[in-house]
């Protein structure tokens, strides 16, 4: 099994950080990760995917990394 992803990341905007809560390690291996993520999700209608992520807490988006 790979590395659990921690959700460790800032928001390039205003620097917050938006590692969320931790989740239960009996159930990380179903996420892939050791801990939640603040971050929201803007999905595209067209492509009907993530294309760009808000942070919860300045409201600043950026484009998500493929
Ligand atoms: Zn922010």
């Amino acid at each position: 099994m790979g590395k659990l992803n921690d959700n460790r990341v800032f928001c390039p905007h205003c620097g917050a950080d938006l590692q969320g809560d931790p989740i239960p390690e009996e159930i990380q291996h179903h996420y892939g990760a050791t801990h939640s993520s603040r971050k929201i999700g803007i999905s595209s209608m067209k492509e009907d995917c993530v294309i760009k992520w808000q942070c919860p807490d300045c409201k600043g988006q950026w484009k998500r990394k493929l």
